[in-house]
């Protein structure tokens, strides 16, 4: 009987799963080419570039039955599913319609490739869907946002981007890599893309590189062929990989939204704090929203030590558990400032505009001890307001070994 699952969870361990010579986990297909069966189409030929080998195939199941969408295809990495998937919609001189505080990549993508490929795009707040009508043109294809943007938290008015969508003809696409498909599944809500950097939470262990897209079969399937040309194929071992990282998704992510969210409960009741963004906190302007659309809150926030800049490197020297490095969604807390990773390539009066303080400290939490992670951030903090400047901790020295 085919076996169909409802729940997460359950899709998780055993959708996708092909049963190979009894073998309880998929085996590595470490083999670049597959005996012909006789087809006469490109497709029929079996070749780890093509995307489908057993590996691809078991994968592909798996991930688009998580977002309950018709078809998935992985690639090589984040950014090889988001410009394949912008090269596919856009072909031929596409205009897009884009949020404007987006994933450094991404950001890139546009401002250093578009125009060579006689692309063209606008940015738009997302927030505000009264202002996007004045920006479409004739030749505008597609709608682009990010499900929770880096690194202020914000969270876009979905229902209206995928109305605007429909109403003009254009390609709905988000980027869904912080949220995950445990918080929030863009196809139920009308999307026609979700994508995502498989190397944050799907895989979840900080030891690959891999991207993901979601969506409907037909474009999925058009995807694939410009992927195919492109090059940006997952190999069989990172595939086995995610496959293995992805089992035990819903339980990672369901600990970093508890965890997050009391690290930020905790961060904004701190007198040495000046700011806090988290879509689960109360006082978040996109509050409202993302309790409208998310399961859990996930597990990226970011602050300002009320101390500024100053304050903010010292609360990194000081800090113990986190270690200071860019990328995030692992099992491990990550600690990174803005202002001199993601968004190193604007000028301070760009980030000023965007809300990008030079002090603020992007948090991706963890599957640590919520309780230890508070303290340890509670000793960094006071320590950096000025509290306990007499004592050198144990802590201290664990931290020069990173
Ligand atoms: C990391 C990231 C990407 C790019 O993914 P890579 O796997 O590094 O290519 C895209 N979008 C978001 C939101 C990301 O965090």
């Amino acid at each position: 009987m085919a076996k169909t699952f409802q729940d997460l969870d359950t899709k998780l361990i055993h959708t996708g799963e092909p049963m190979i010579a009894g073998a309880v986990s998929i085996p590595i297909f470490q083999s670049s080419t597959f005996e012909s069966e006789g087809g006469k189409s490109y497709d029929a030929i079996r070749y780890i570039r093509l995307n489908n080998t057993p590996n691809h195939i078991a994968l592909h199941e798996k991930l688009a039955s998580l977002e309950n969408a018709q078809a998935a295809l992985v690639t090589a990495s984040g950014m090889a599913a988001i410009s394949a998937a912008l090269f596919t919609v856009l072909k031929g001189g596409g205009h897009l319609l884009v949020q404007d505080v987006l994933y450094g990549g991404t950001h890139g993508l546009l401002t250093s490739q578009f125009a060579g490929f006689g692309l063209s795009y606008d940015f738009i707040d997302p927030s505000a869907p009264q202002s996007w009508e004045a920006k479409l043109r004739p030749n505008t294809r597609a709608i682009y946002v990010e499900a929770i943007s880096n690194p202020l938290m914000g969270v876009p008015e979905m229902e209206a981007v995928v109305d605007f969508a429909k109403k003009h003809d254009l390609v709905s696409m988000i980027d869904n890599t912080f949220a995950t498909p445990v918080n929030f599944r863009p196809p139920e809500w009308g999307f026609d893309l979700s994508l995502h950097s498989a190397t944050k939470y799907l895989n979840g262990h900080s030891d690959i590189v891999a991207g993901v897209v979601i969506g409907r079969s037909e474009l999925v399937a058009r995807i694939n062929v410009g992927l195919r040309y492109y090059g940006g194929t997952l190999d069989p071992h990172a595939c086995f990989l995610l496959h293995r990282g992805l089992k035990t998704l819903g339980v990672r992510v369901r600990q970093q939204n508890e965890n997050a969210l009391a690290v930020a409960r905790f961060l904004e009741g701190h007198p040495g704090v000046a700011r806090v963004n988290y879509p689960g906190l109360e006082s978040s302007p996109d509050h409202e929203r993302a309790k409208r659309y998310f399961g859990g809150f996930g597990g990226m926030l970011s602050f300002e030590p009320s101390g500024g800049e100053k304050a903010a490197k010292e609360f990194m020297d000081r800090v113990t558990i986190p270690i200071v490095a860019p990328s995030l969604g692992g099992v491990e807390s990550l600690l990174s400032r803005p202002a001199y990773t993601s968004h190193l390539a604007l000028t301070p009066e760009e980030r000023a505009g965007l809300g990008i303080g030079e002090g603020l400290i992007r948090v991706s939490v963890g599957i640590e001890s919520a309780e230890e992670l508070i303290a340890d951030f509670r000793q960094a903090l006071e320590w950096s307001s000025g509290g306990q400047t007499d004592s050198k901790t144990r802590e201290d020295s664990g931290r020069q070994e990173r």
